[in-house]
């Protein structure tokens, strides 16, 4: 019997991003639990509607391979894109986008 190779990559692909959707969850929740809603880490801003779920897992090392809790930083899919294009460097509950719906302040 023939093995597609192609076929196996992206099946260890899809196992890979659902291991990464799970660490974003797992960290979305945490931030929800600390400061009572599901909040972005770079602008500090609420989602709309207040899914975990609908926040991006940002890899802070930007190494797409290191799917780690410590690597992991939740944001907005808007605020992922800013990070990405202007190559930012971010840390764990930096809030340094400013953009702050919620009224929410950056601890000292
Ligand atoms: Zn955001």
């Amino acid at each position: 019997m023939k093995r597609s190779y192609i076929k196996r990559v992206s099946k260890k692909q899809q196992i890979k991003l659902n291991k990464w959707r799970a660490i974003t969850l797992e960290r979305a929740t945490y931030l929800a639990e600390k400061y009572g809603y599901a909040l972005c880490e770079y602008c500090g801003g609420a989602e709309g509607g207040h899914e975990l779920t609908s926040f991006d897992g940002h890899h802070i090392d930007k190494n797409r391979r290191n799917n780690t809790q410590e690597n992991c930083y939740i944001c907005h899919r808007i605020c992922h894109g800013k990070i990405t294009d202007e190559n930012l460097l971010v840390t764990h509950e930096d809030f340094q986008g400013g953009n702050n719906p919620l009224g929410f302040h950056k601890e000292v």
